[in-house]
C-alpha cells in the first residue's frame, strides 16, 4: 500500500511506502499522508481478532496498512510495546459506566495518557523505517505538545538510537503534572523547551520548521534531519485505529453486543487525530454508527460540524481539559481528503492559513454530517459532569473524559439512540488532579502536586498511578523558556 500527500492535486500523486511516510511524518508539500486505499475488515476478520490478545491484534491491523514492513517484525515490536510492564492489567481496558456507556481507558501505559497507545510502538516503527530506507543521517524528532504528546514522545523515544527529541510546550498550558512529567524527563537525547504563548503558537514554529527549506539543508550539513511524532504522522494515528477495532471485539465478547451489531464512539477531541482513527476503522467496515466529537470550550470542531464553517479566528479559552485546548485541528486535513479530495482539500488549507477560516461545500457536509454529531460542554458542564459520574456511576473520570462523557449524555438525550457507546477515556484523573478534585468539591490542601494527588486519592478511594508517584521526587532538568521564533536555535 502507498502513501499520497493530502494536497497532491496532480493526476498522479507521488506515492511513498509506509516506511517512507512515517520517516518524513510531513509531505514535502505540508500536507498530510495518507493511505491510497483503506484494507477492509470483513466479519470473519472480527471473529478471528476476537480470539487475540491485544498485541496480536494490533499487529494484524497494522500489518494492513503498513505493507512493507515484515509481519513478524511488527508482532515482535507490539508485543514489546504493549507488555505487562508497560501496560499493567491490559492495554485498553473497557469498563462499563452504565447508561449504556463503556469507558475505554487508554491511559494504563507508562505516562497516564492515550498518547502512549500510539507512542509506544511509533518509535519502534520509525526504527525500522530508518534501515527500510537505507537513512544514514540522524532523525531529530520536533514536537509540539499541549501537555500529553510531549511526555509520552520523551518516554517513547528516550535512549532510541539514531534519534534525539526536542518538546516545545507552551508556557501556561500545561497542568502542573504535565510539567513536572515533562521536566524531569530522563534521557541522553532528549530536551525540553517552553515556549511563550498557546499550543497553537507551538505547532505552528514546529510547522514553520518543517516547511523551511533553508533550515531542512541545514540540518542534513549537520547529519540530520527532522521528522514528527506528532497526530500528523501517518505512524501515530495507524496504532490509534487498534483500540477501537479491540473495544468492538471485546463488546461482541462479552455479550454486550451481537457480532455486525452497530455501536457509537464517542472522543474528547482537540487535533481530531483520535477521533479521526476511529472513522478509519468504520471505513474499514468496523459495525460504527454514530462517531460524536466533543470539544470543550474552544469547539471550533464541534461548531464546524454544525455549520459547515471551520473559523480559528476566535478567543482561544484556557480550560480544564488543556490537551484539547487546539483551534487548529490538524487532522481535520485527513477528513476533508477522503471525503472531498485534494483539490478542495489544499484549497481550504490555503484560506485557513490566509484568511484563518474556511467553508466545506454542502455537498462535503451532507457526507460529514451523516456520520458525526458534535457537542460542546463548557467549563461548568464539565466539572458537574465529574461530579455527577462519581456520585451515580461509582466512576472516576479525568477533565477530557468529561467533556466526552457529557457529550455521549447530550446525544443520548437528544436522539433517543440506545445503542452502546465507547466512550474514549483519554488521560487518567490523577493527570489533571487539581480540577478534578475541585469538580469532586474536595479543598486543596496546598499546591504541591504530592499534596493534590493525595487529597484526590483520599477523597475517592483510588490509587495514585505508580508512574505519577515516581515524578513527585525526580530532579527537575529543563528550565528554558523561550519566544517561539528562537525554536530553530534551540534545535541547533
Ligand atoms: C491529546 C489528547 C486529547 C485530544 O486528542 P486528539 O487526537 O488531539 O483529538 C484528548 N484528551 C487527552 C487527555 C489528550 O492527551
Amino acid at each position: 500500500m502507498k502513501y499520497i500527500s493530502t494536497r497532491d492535486t496532480s493526476k498522479s500523486p507521488a506515492a511513498v511506502s509506509s516506511a517512507e511516510a512515517i520517516k518524513r511524518g510531513l509531505a514535502p508539500d505540508k500536507g498530510l499522508y495518507m493511505p491510497t486505499e483503506i484494507p477492509a475488515l470483513t466479519t470473519d476478520d472480527l471473529t478471528k481478532l476476537s480470539g487475540m490478545r491485544y498485541e496480536e491484534r494490533a499487529a494484524d491491523i497494522l500489518s494492513r496498512f503498513l505493507t512493507d514492513y515484515d509481519k513478524n517484525a511488527l508482532l515482535a515490536d507490539c508485543t514489546a510495546a504493549y507488555a505487562e510492564d508497560r501496560f499493567p492489567g491490559g492495554a485498553a481496558p473497557l469498563v462499563n459506566i452504565g447508561g449504556g456507556i463503556h469507558s475505554l481507558e487508554l491511559w494504563h501505559g507508562p505516562t497516564c495518557a492515550f498518547k502512549d497507545m500510539a507512542l509506544q510502538i511509533m518509535p519502534r516503527l520509525l526504527s525500522r523505517a530508518l534501515t527500510m530506507t537505507g537513512e544514514s543521517r540522524l532523525a531529530h524528532i520536533l514536537v509540539a505538545t499541549s501537555g500529553d504528546t510531549g511526555k509520552a514522545a520523551l518516554e517513547g523515544y528516550r535512549d532510541v538510537p539514531g534519534v534525539k527529541i526536542t518538546v516545545f510546550y507552551p508556557v501556561d498550558g500545561v497542568s502542573s503534572m504535565q510539567k513536572r512529567q515533562m521536566t524531569t524527563q530522563l534521557g541522553e537525547n532528549v530536551n525540553v523547551c517552553a515556549v511563550y504563548g498557546n499550543f497553537d503558537d507551538a505547532q505552528n514554529g514546529v510547522k514553520a520548521i518543517f516547511a523551511d527549506n533553508a533550515l531542512a539543508e541545514k540540518a542534513n550539513d549537520a547529519g540530520f534531519f527532522f521528522s514528527s511524532a506528532n497526530s500528523i504522522n501517518w505512524g501515530r494515528l495507524a496504532p490509534q485505529i487498534v483500540y477501537y477495532i479491540s473495544a468492538y471485539c471485546d463488546l461482541v465478547k462479552n455479550g454486550t453486543v451481537r457480532m455486525g451489531d452497530k455501536v457509537n464512539v464517542c472522543v474528547p477531541t482537540g487535533n481530531f487525530g483520535n477521533i479521526f482513527a476511529a472513522y478509519i476503522a468504520r471505513e474499514m467496515g468496523l459495525p460504527l454508527g454514530r462517531l460524536i466529537c466533543a470539544s470543550n470550550a474552544n469547539c471550533v470542531l464541534t461548531d464546524f460540524i454544525r455549520t459547515g464553517v471551520y473559523d480559528r479566528t476566535r478567543t482561544f479559552y484556557k480550560t480544564m481539559s488543556p490537551s484539547m485546548d487546539i483551534l487548529i485541528s490538524s487532522n481535520l486535513e485527513r477528513l476533508l481528503f477522503l471525503l472531498g479530495g485534494s483539490e478542495l482539500t489544499a484549497q481550504c488549507m490555503a484560506e485557513l492559513s490566509s484568511a484563518g477560516k474556511y467553508t466545506a461545500p454542502v455537498s462535503l457536509m451532507e457526507k460529514l454530517q451523516s456520520v458525526f454529531s458534535g457537542y460542546t460542554c463548557s467549563e461548568e458542564e464539565t466539572a458537574s459532569v465529574i461530579r455527577n459520574c462519581f456520585e451515580n456511576r461509582k466512576y472516576l473520570c479525568d477533565t477530557h473524559t468529561a467533556v466526552g462523557l457529557g457529550a455521549a449524555e447530550k446525544y443520548q438525550k437528544e436522539s433517543g439512540d440506545n445503542r452502546p457507546i465507547i466512550l474514549a477515556s483519554t488521560a487518567s484523573p490523577y493527570k489533571f488532579s487539581a480540577d478534578v478534585a475541585e469538580s469532586l468539591g474536595v479543598t486543596l490542601p496546598s499546591e504541591e502536586p504530592g499534596d493534590i494527588l493525595a487529597a484526590l486519592s483520599g477523597a475517592t478511594g483510588t490509587e495514585i498511578p505508580a508512574p505519577l508517584s515516581r515524578t513527585l521526587t525526580m530532579p527537575v532538568r529543563f528550565t528554558q523558556v523561550i519566544e517561539a521564533k528562537k525554536m530553530p536555535d534551540v534545535i541547533f
